[in-house]
């Protein structure tokens, strides 16, 4: 794979997922088959649609929606401002560990009026728990799937669901696509006006090649059995860094739920009391082993991360946090390189720190 070029142990599928081979081999394709304008009528802008068209039916199908309700953004982000500006002055109820697309735009534009939004993820970002979702009342309901798409499957009429979001570069697809679910007869504003495109919804140039990765990336989920493979090898591998981590590693506890069907399989947080996170981080990529502290967007901010203050209550522990996020190219081989450097990394930086264990 070309990503391993530097024989590196990637662990931070969460954040983004390499590009899957057949995703690049498709999006070539298609930037040189399928680079005319997708709204145009002529013949090259009918093969664009066309391409889009079976990325819109595939997603519907796999997330139990009807291709018209799906609509094509540039991602998660776009997505969760599209639900959320759409209650602009509304009520807007979301849960503690959202992300800061929802957290931030919420902010912005809630209100008082009825009827209200409620935003709650189904999985966690940065800890992989799972959250219930609220009654919704008489209100709407908007889910943020981006972490469980592709890993577990998921129905949003089940779910009752207004709206979703997803994104394409956390299934192998790539970055600056996403699509927003939006149920037929629910309120709508589009975030981006002027254009005809996604019948009013969503103006702009359609990105075709872009959209042909998602729609590679999507089939490929179907077609290699990601569900099942996500359940026991990727599960497999993240359970065992869990209790080797537990043992291993005085000082050491789990922010993530591991039991089962408590958690997505492939997302282990976990802290290290007297070692600060993010020194980890940079020891681990000294050694080639690429994880982060919570959530890669917040990197940087020297606040401790939001979802683990939600979880644990306690700032220590938050900052002293690592996210080991696993995709289906790992093996147990990398839990091993893991383990081979992580406790003396954590050993060096408790001996130096003011706190004790
Ligand atoms: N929501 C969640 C839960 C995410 O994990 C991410 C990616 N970190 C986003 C939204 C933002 O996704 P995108 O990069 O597609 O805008």
């Amino acid at each position: 794979m070309c990503y391993n070029l530097y024989k590196m142990v990637y662990l931070d599928y969460a954040a983004t997922t390499p590009l899957l081979p057949e995703v690049i081999k498709a999006m070539h394709e298609a930037e040189l088959k399928y680079f005319a304008n997708a709204s145009a009528l002529h013949t090259p802008g009918h093969l664009s649609h066309n391409l889009i068209e079976g990325c819109r039916e595939i997603l519907a199908e796999m997330v139990g929606a009807d291709p018209s309700e799906i609509i094509f953004t540039s991602g998660a982000t776009e997505s969760n401002n599209t639900v959320i500006r759409t209650f602009e002055g509304h009520e807007i109820e979301t849960s503690p560990l959202e992300h800061h697309s929802i957290i931030e735009a919420a902010r912005v534009y809630k209100g008082a009026k009825k009827p209200k939004l409620y935003s709650y993820m189904l999985a966690n970002n940065e800890i992989g728990d799972f959250l219930d979702l609220p009654d919704k009342k008489d209100g709407f309901l908007h889910s943020d799937l981006t972490q469980i798409l592709g890993k577990i499957p998921v129905n949003v009429k089940k779910l009752g669901l207004d709206y979703a979001t997803f994104s394409a570069h956390k299934i192998g697809g790539p970055v600056g696509v996403g699509a927003l679910y939006v149920r037929e007869g629910v309120p709508f504003k589009p975030l981006l006006i002027g254009g005809l495109q996604e019948k009013k919804r969503r103006g702009g140039t359609y990105n075709t090649v872009g959209i042909s990765g998602f729609r590679r990336a999507l089939e490929s989920v179907k077609n290699k059995g990601n569900f099942k493979k996500y359940d026991k090898e990727v599960r497999n591998l993240r359970d065992t860094l869990a209790q080797r981590i537990l043992k291993e590693i005085p000082g050491s506890s789990l922010n993530t739920n591991i039991e089962k069907g408590k958690s997505l399989p492939n997302i282990l947080n976990a802290s290290f009391k007297a070692a600060e996170g993010e020194s980890i981080q940079l020891y681990l990529d000294a050694e080639g082993i690429i994880v982060s502290t919570g959530s890669a967007c917040a990197a940087g901010d020297i606040r401790p991360s939001h979802v683990l203050m939600a979880k644990t209550g306690d700032a220590e522990v938050a900052h002293s946090s690592i996210r080991f996020s696993f995709g289906l190219e790992n093996t147990m081989e990398d839990v091993d390189k893991v383990m081979e450097v992580l406790p003396g990394i954590v050993d060096r930086l408790q001996k130096v720190s003011t706190i004790g264990l």
